[in-house]
């Protein structure tokens, strides 16, 4: 593919004529002339746009970088352009452009429109290869610079005609999904590999193996027939090596269709639509149902400034940030791939293919050679590329144009992190289901529920924090749903079923009445529900147990509350520090818990101090890179390491206790995250009576969580230094069934109803209760009624979470007796698989 005119053959270009080998012009000034009168000379321009050339120099700088220089004239003065053309004067010694900035090359560029693009490309890439260019700089034969600044365009130009070269096979297209991303960047990787030209065919378009977008351009569908060919040094063989590495694909290929397709024909609970319209499946992770129109989320949707800087130095700065870029998709797909798999983390080897296109570069150089910001000249370049990828109608290009756009803003947060974050929501379209590759805990977070009637995301988890918080937010969600929910037009009318994990798309009439009548039905059992979520969750024999919220700021204290929430039995901390560039401070933090238990008047509240690692990863903390984060340094084995995190934290705690005191505010309980050994609580403890001697603060009660079979197991000993438990079942059901809870493929049998996962739960409550402990439960079991009966059975006396779940737990738990949980425990104990257990649902409603 190219921006320039393939019309514009190199010598049109650049002919012999307009290079001037060995001048020695005194200073810029004379340069800029003696390089325009060579294009005067030949025609090209007016002669009064030499001065627009000077006037340029006086606005901005035109050293590209490497002693290569790149005079040109005013936008407006365009009209002086009487045809494109370029003139190269080679200065040996060199002529001082700026301060400590010296050309050797001077590429003087007279173009109307874009058609100079082709040169500037070469001359990016010319930069990147300095022995050649230093050889530029001396030599003594005019095609040596004639050649190196026309190959690009003679590419272009033979190109065009679509013929096939030397040595060729046919193949048709046997991906189901068609030739997307991942499979091209293979392509690409391959093709690289060997110096030979290749090139697909497709009817009379050609594309060039080694350029991805040029690749995806074709929009190969399933069955689509292509002549590959190459030409030159190993043509043969690597053809031979192409055709093998495109066949090993299908395999893959066809195994992720039939897997989605699996997930596509999974029975249905619950609602269902009655002329099934097209669907996307993925995995549910926040139940409901909402009828809305389709937004693809653009994360950084604000206006990007445009300040312009030196080109020297805005080359250097987007030479910089596309290098911390590749090495960031690196370490992601690096770790995806031991996560996922290799299938998976293709798509961001995918994506890294992206920032080698040398279009994309040339255009954002030109933009900045216009005399435009760094930042600003990136998002142009790489809007207009996925502009056109959009435009062809295409759903695979399409999709990579998201990519494009994903890869974008990860470049424009290198250039410029004030960049970074905005998530676009104050410009929602009402009622939309928003789609997004993935969604990072802080976006979810920042989403407006007024606009946003449901979630759905290409990757992810149901125990993720993003699923975790569509739950808070109340949002249908369905993660997981693949590459296809990325390739869904804007503003599209959808269905989302985030019980079963479906996307609708273009209901009809029936299907939509059905779904509002659903709906209905739906808030009619919540009203039911809602009437009485204000009373206590007390059996009809008269077994209480205390309800929580799992709120992690203070302005959702009154919407839990509302739920019918008895305090606050979770507060995530961590968000407090993902939510902002930086760690907040201490007073900031004590003004947050002071705010919480304000908005609580006099409910309990426990605080769980900051729980990083895993999946919750801060990126301003600058933490160690670890192959397997759950297993690594996280929650509390990063407190008992990094003093600067869990000081402010409890210093803000314990202020807030004494002060909170004063003002008769209830004594917050403190909860440490992740804890495998007495030996570390009691570290924690000994800290915490530091810090609260340290303010003569009055003593909290302390307590940890369970999310490590170690602590399950070891229960009867932890309980002897903590004042209370509650068990995290999300992280609890990861470690003893070893699967992690962001992976999508194991999703379903990532189950907290799993036996083994009920067998630590009752350890831990026996071992609490040799201490005369209580055990909470905060992790997702909580929140299913069936899960909260359970848990009740197995003798946990408070269970926190998200506050929609409130009204249906309690409602649950008023309607039965103790002893009747006390046998469903019993028998869930007892039985051999988590499908078994759910089967006993039934039979206790
Ligand atoms: C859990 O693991 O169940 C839990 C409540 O903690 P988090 O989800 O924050 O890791
Ligand atoms: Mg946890």
């Amino acid at each position: 593919m190219s921006i320039a005119n393939p019309m514009i053959a190199a010598a049109a270009l650049l002919p012999r004529e307009l290079v001037r080998l060995g001048a020695h012009p005194a200073d810029k000034e004379s340069t800029i002339r003696e390089a325009a009168q060579l294009l005067i000379a030949a025609g090209c321009i007016d002669p009064a746009y030499a001065a627009s050339m000077l006037k340029r120099e006086a606005l901005a700088n035109t050293f590209l970088g490497h002693g290569v220089v790149i005079p040109h004239g005013l936008g407006e003065d365009r009209h002086l352009v009487k045809r494109n053309g370029i003139a190269v004067l080679q200065v040996p010694a060199g002529v001082e452009w700026n301060p400590g900035q010296t050309a050797h090359l001077v590429v003087a560029i007279a173009a109307q429109s874009d058609a100079h693009i082709a040169i500037l490309r070469r001359l990016t890439r010319l930069i990147q290869d300095n022995s050649r260019l230093v050889t530029l700089f001396v030599t003594d034969k005019v095609q040596d610079i004639v050649d190196a600044l026309s190959e690009d365009a003679i590419e272009i130009a033979s190109a065009t005609p679509a013929t096939d070269l030397a040595e060729h096979f046919d193949w048709s297209v046997p991906y189901p999904a068609g030739l997307h991303a991942r499979p091209a960047s293979r392509w690409v990787e391959t093709a690289r590999s060997f110096g030979a030209r290749i090139q697909l065919r497709f009817g009379d378009q050609i594309a060039d193996a080694k350029n991805l977008v040029s690749l995806l351009q074709l929009g190969l569908r399933f069955g689509d027939r292509v002549v590959i060919s190459a030409e030159g040094r190993n043509a043969g063989s690597a053809l031979i090596r192409l055709k093998a590495v495109i066949n090993s694909i299908t395999a893959q290929e066809k195994t992720d269709t039939e897997a989605a397709a699996r997930r596509a024909s999974a029975p249905v609970l619950g609602w269902s639509p009655p002329q099934v319209p097209a669907a996307i499946a993925g995995i549910g992770a926040s139940p409901g149902l909402a009828i809305g129109v389709v937004h693809r989320l653009s994360v950084s949707e604000a206006p990007i400034p445009d300040h312009p800087v030196p080109l020297a130095q805005g080359g250097e700065l987007l030479h910089q940030a596309l290098n911390v870029t590749r090495l960031q998709l690196k370490a992601v797909a690096d770790d995806t791939a031991r996560r996922l798999g290799a299938a998976d983390a293709a798509i961001f080897k995918a994506q890294a293919e992206l920032l080698n296109d040398t279009d994309l570069i040339t255009l954002t150089c030109q933009l900045m050679v216009e005399g435009h910001g760094v930042a600003w000249s990136w998002h142009q370049a790489v809007e207009r590329m996925a502009g056109k990828l959009s435009a062809l109608g295409n759903a695979v290009l399409a999709g990579r144009a998201a990519d494009l756009r994903d890869v974008g803003r990860r470049v424009l947060t290198q250039i410029d992190p004030s960049l970074h974050g905005g998530d676009g929501s104050s410009e929602l379209p009402a009622n939309c289901i928003l789609l997004a590759n993935d969604l990072s805990p802080s976006d979810t977070a920042m989403l407006d529920p007024q606009r946003v009637v449901g979630l759905a995301t290409a990757q992810g988890g149901p125990t993720s924090h993003t699923a975790i918080l569509a739950r808070t937010l109340g949002l249908p969600a369905l993660v997981a749903g693949g590459a296809a929910l990325l390739d869904v037009s804007e503003g599209v009318a959808a269905i989302i079923d985030g019980q079963n994990g479906r996307l609708y798309l273009n209901p009809s009439p029936a299907d939509l009445a059905s779904a509002r009548a659903y709906i209905e039905e739906q808030q009619a059992v919540r009203a039911r529900e809602a009437e009485q979520r204000s009373l206590p969750a007390q059996t009809r024999d008269g077994h209480r147990v205390d309800i929580g919220a799992n709120v992690n700021l203070p302005d959702q204290v009154p919407i839990a509350l509302s739920q019918g929430a008895e305090g606050v039995g979770l507060m995530r901390t961590e968000f407090l520090f993902l939510e902002q560039g930086s760690a907040p401070s201490e007073d900031q933090q004590y003004e947050t818990y002071m705010a919480m238990a304000r908005a609580l008047d006099g409910r309990p509240l426990i605080v769980r101090a900051l729980d990083i690692g895993g999946d919750k990863q801060v990126a301003h903390l600058d933490l160690p890179h670890e192959d397997n984060p759950f297993l690594g340094v996280r929650g509390a084995r990063l407190l008992l390491r990094r003093s600067d995190l869990l000081d402010p934290q409890l210093r803000a705690l314990y202020r807030a206790a004494k002060d909170g005191a004063k003002l008769s505010i209830p004594q917050f309980k403190i909860m440490f995250p992740m804890i495998t050994s007495a030996p570390e609580i009691i570290a924690l403890r000994a800290i915490c009576e530091r810090i609260r001697n340290e303010l003569t603060a009055p003593v909290l009660p302390i307590g940890i969580m369970i999310e490590v079979p170690a602590a399950a197991i070891q229960a009867d000993a932890l309980a002897r230094h903590s004042d209370f438990f509650s068990i995290g079942t999300n992280d609890l059901t990861q470690y003893v069934l070893a699967i992690d809870r962001q992976n999508p493929e194991l999703a379903a049998e990532a189950d907290s109803l799993h036996p083994a996962v009920l067998r630590l739960i009752r350890l831990t409550v026996e071992g609490a209760a040799y201490h005369g402990r209580w055990v909470g439960v905060c992790g997702g079991l909580a929140g299913d009624p069936f899960g909260a009966m359970l848990l009740t059975g197995l003798g946990v006396h408070e269970l926190s979470m998200t506050p929609r779940d409130i009204p249906a737990v309690k409602a649950r738990l008023r309607a039965t007796d103790l002893a009747t949980l006390k046998l469903l425990a019993t028998k869930a104990l007892s039985a051999e698989t988590a499908a078994e257990v759910r089967a006993l649902d039934g039979a206790a409603q």
